[in-house]
């Protein structure tokens, strides 16, 4: 696995970026990593692109990327994506390049992209052995790249 963008946490007069940070009724699922607008942005692991989407509603600008690999999902957002859902990619491939969101919140926010990670699993404690019951959770896609 690589990183989209770099391992830069946004950290600004808007919020942090970090896994878990305080977003006031939730959580944060995902990182924010700083990126220049413009920059390019590449799959993080092999995987086929399932769907483009927009961040905001009533707001067509700002799109995400939601990738799936063999076992994870992986959702990129803040990003002009050059490719279309169904396409197979390679770890690495470029899928777009960052868009500027102090287009969208003005000079004090930090460009960024949003990266979150869902882990497809088994869940099988107090489960008969006979059922199929999926978990799925959010990971810390920094964890997985091993660098905290
Ligand atoms: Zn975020």
């Amino acid at each position: 696995m690589r990183s989209p963008a770099g391992i830069t946490i946004r950290n600004d007069a808007h919020g942090e970026g970090r896994f878990g940070a305080s977003r006031k009724t939730r959580t944060h699922i995902g990182v924010d990593l700083d990126t220049l607008p413009k920059s390019y942005v590449y799959a993080p692991i092999d995987c086929t692109v399932k769907r483009i989407g927009t961040c905001y509603v009533g707001d067509p600008r700002f799109k995400l990327i939601e990738l799936h690999g063999k076992c994870q999902i992986h959702r990129i957002l803040y990003v002009n994506p050059n490719v279309i859902a169904g396409a197979h990619l390679s770890e690495g491939d470029v899928i777009g390049r960052s868009l500027d969101l102090r287009d969208k919140y003005g000079p004090a926010m930090v460009p960024h992209i949003h990266w979150e990670i869902i882990v497809m699993g088994i869940e099988n404690r107090h489960i008969p052995a006979s059922s199929n019951y999926i978990s799925s959770v959010y990971v810390n896609p920094l964890e997985l790249l091993g660098v905290i």
